[in-house]
């Protein structure tokens, strides 16, 4: 089992042994492939099992082949293609560490933005277009209000370390974020759920954000 198997694409497969990834970890096995397919997914993942890895490469390497699709021209609007929620600053920092790492020369421009520091330079990173955005639940909400920034174009959205999200009080704005993607949306975002653990409220999100999904544990 290598990534060669994995159809990510040549220049993809260089980033990641540039990382150092030599075999696939049991998530990221499973799915990439199912995120692929273009199926929604909801995994049980545990930190440190490889998961930042196993969303983020179906993410980059469907934006590649995607990120010169018409998006609307609405003076200095951005349209992300793809949305990462995850609880934190520091997850944040470090998914889009690694995303940047993995879309290295691909064109693929990764923006991350969270709570807790000053919003005027998030706001200019942003202005400057970003395809893969790195998001705090609480912050996106403040940039949706302040930023010429839409969701409408989001094909992807992944929500990390979902339980602990919601342990922190993050569903309000989880849910308003969600609702802004869904109309124009429906049926063509594609969601990836990872969460530690399943509990009834993690069990709710996944019905009410994925369609006709497949659940994952490892
Ligand atoms: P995560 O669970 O995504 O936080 O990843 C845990 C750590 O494992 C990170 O430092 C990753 O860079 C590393 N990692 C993830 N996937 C692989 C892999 N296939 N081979 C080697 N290291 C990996």
């Amino acid at each position: 089992n290598t990534f060669a198997e994995i159809d990510l694409g040549e220049l993809f497969n260089q980033n990641i042994r540039r990382c150092k990834y030599v075999k696939p970890t049991p998530i990221q096995r499973h799915a990439i492939p199912i995120a692929l397919a273009g199926r929604d997914l909801m995994a049980c993942a545990q930190t440190g099992s490889g998961k930042t890895a196993a969303f983020c490469f179906p993410i980059i390497s469907s934006i590649m082949r995607e990120q010169y699709v018409q998006r609307p021209r609405v003076a200095r609007t951005v349209y992300p293609l793809a949305l990462i929620l995850s609880p934190t600053r520091e997850l944040s920092c470090q998914i889009h560490d690694e995303a940047k790492k993995f879309s290295y020369q691909t064109g693929v421009k990764v923006v991350v933005a969270y709570g807790g520091a000053p919003i005027n330079q998030q706001l200019r990173e942003l202005e400057r277009g970003v395809d893969i955005l790195v998001a705090t639940p609480g912050r996106l909400v403040d940039l949706l209000e302040r930023a010429r920034l839409s969701l409408q174009m989001i094909r992807y959205l992944a929500l990390d370390e979902a339980d602990r999200m919601l342990d922190m009080g993050f569903e309000p704005q989880i849910r308003k974020i969600v609702e802004q993607m869904d109309l124009p949306n429906r049926g063509v975002r594609q969601t990836m759920l990872f969460s530690a653990t399943f509990p009834r409220e993690i069990q709710r999100l996944a019905s009410d954000f994925l369609s006709n999904y497949i659940f994952l544990a490892v």
